[in-house]
């Protein structure tokens, strides 16, 4: 039997998810030289502190401080640091001296994914970061290679464990947003800082890839409409209940085409309204899921954990293999394509339905004026209903209305929600969210 060819394996960072990936590399060697085609030798680990605390017990000599010299001798990169600098630097060196890349950076990604796939396009090496989004979940490689083949038109995902698990409690519980988040924090699904969670900034990073994968074309941050989900009451998750919607944070890419026939990208991450017969709907806790339409394969679900330092490692040591392969067979080539062209459409012209509620007065010929109101912007109402309440002191009657329109320009939506709000018998527009799956 021929002797295997060893390569040097760098890994920066040791927190949650590499020293997972360092405990796997070392733990599994014989297994992961088998399935590489070669051994992948765990050459030096960069952190900031050489003496810190690991999760794991790693051989001592491992860790240094100097990152860059541990780059220059590399085979191959694992990038675990997080955040932009000096990530991003230590990367483009990796690629620069001919190494593959593995990273969970989604971040990084979103921020100059560009510059990265140029430089590794122009090395002719990989770059893989499948453990950027949604965790354990294969589906980067999926979009990539197993639909290359089809046309992919919507991707809807959840792949926010933090907001999921915070959405989730608040519909099993009736909590409020504050005190499910602050359950998310005692639990460790949240971070004691949780605005990059619940404000969408990290959906909104993953949606970005998710897209730019999905319709060949790079999109960056910039081009994602974000919400996130600290405006949702428990007002509005009980009156989705009673509809029978639970609300999702989702990234959402799809293609859409507009009156004229041109074409584009509506890529964003707000609160959404899904019937709770959808696959998504079932996705409770701290779990990911991305949904796929496609063409040709119709639709698909991806399911599973998306965080975790175990979880995450599986994502980054099946690239890691994947890229020890391609340097042991050669041809590693380029792995992604950017000949879709199409442009990112603004909010405006994401086509999608909207949940409104409503107190109005109960008066005679409301729901007409309202109905009229509607149709007058072009917007169609798919459902409507009405439930009357009582003042107990004032004995005034109101009533409660809930809309769920049919789809429509989100420009359309919003026009006819302001014009909406300006009727007299309108006394306050309780909760304005969008739908998908209806
Ligand atoms: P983490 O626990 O904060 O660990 C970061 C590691 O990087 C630490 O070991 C730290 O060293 C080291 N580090 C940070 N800045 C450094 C610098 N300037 N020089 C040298 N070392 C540096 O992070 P993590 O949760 O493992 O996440 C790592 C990456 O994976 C991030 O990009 C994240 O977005 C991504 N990711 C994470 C998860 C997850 O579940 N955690 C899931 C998907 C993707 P010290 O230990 O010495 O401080």
């Amino acid at each position: 039997m021929t002797e295997l060819r060893t390569l040097k394996v760098a890994l920066l960072g040791c927190g949650n998810v590499g020293a997972q990936v360092a405990r796997i590399l070392i733990e599994d060697a014989d297994t992961l030289a088998a399935r590489a085609g070669a051994k992948l030798q765990l050459s030096g680990i960069a952190v900031r502190n050489v003496n810190a605390k690991r999760d794991v017990d790693l051989p001592q000599e491992l860790f240094t401080t100097d990152a860059e010299t541990l780059v220059k001798d590399a085979d191959l990169v694992i990038e675990l640091m997080g955040g932009i600098e000096p990530a991003r630097t230590l990367i483009l060196s990796a690629l620069r001296n001919g190494a593959c890349v593995v990273t969970g950076n989604k971040a990084l990604l979103a921020q100059d994914g560009p510059t990265l796939h140029e430089e590794a396009d122009k090395a002719g090496v990989q770059l893989s970061y499948e453990a950027a989004v949604a965790g354990a979940i294969p589906i980067l490689r999926p979009i990539r290679d197993s639909l290359a083949g089809d046309r992919i038109t919507r991707v809807l995902g959840i792949v926010n464990g933090t907001t999921n698990f915070i959405l989730d409690q608040m519909d099993t519980t009736g909590a409020q947003f504050a005190d499910a988040l602050a359950e998310a924090q005692r639990l460790g699904y949240a971070e004691a800082d949780p605005t990059a969670d619940v404000e969408g900034h990290d959906a909104a990073a993953k949606a970005a890839i998710l897209a730019s994968l999905s319709f060949h074309t790079r999109f960056a941050l910039e081009n994602v409409h974000c919400e996130g989900i600290s405006s949702v009451t428990a007002a509005d998750i009980a009156a989705a209940k009673d509809a029978g919607f639970v609300i999702k944070l989702l990234a959402i890419a799809e293609k859409l085409e507009d009156s004229d026939g041109g074409k584009g990208v509506s890529v964003r991450v707000h609160p959404t309204l899904l019937p709770r017969e959808h696959p998504l709907a079932a996705v409770h806790g701290a779990f990911n899921a991305v949904f796929i339409e496609a063409e040709n394969a119709g639709e698909l679900m991806f399911y599973g954990q998306g965080a975790g330092g175990a979880p995450t490692a599986s994502a980054v040591l099946g690239d890691l293999v994947s890229a020890a392969r391609s340097l042991v067979l050669g041809g590693a080539g380029r792995m992604e394509t950017t000949t879709g062209h199409v442009p990112a459409l603004p909010i405006d012209a994401a086509v999608t339905s909207y949940y409104i509620g409503l107190d109005v007065a109960d008066q005679p010929g409301v729901l007409a004026r309202i109905a009229q109101l509607f149709a007058e912007h072009g917007v169609s109402i798919e459902i409507m209903r009405q439930t009357i309440h009582r003042d107990a002191e004032s004995n005034v009657e109101s009533a409660e209305l809930r809309i769920v329109t049919h789809r429509a320009p989100e420009a359309a939506l919003a026009a006819t929600v302001e014009a909406v709000k300006g009727l007299d018998v309108i006394n306050s527009v309780t909760s304005v969210l969008r739908v998908e799956g209806v």
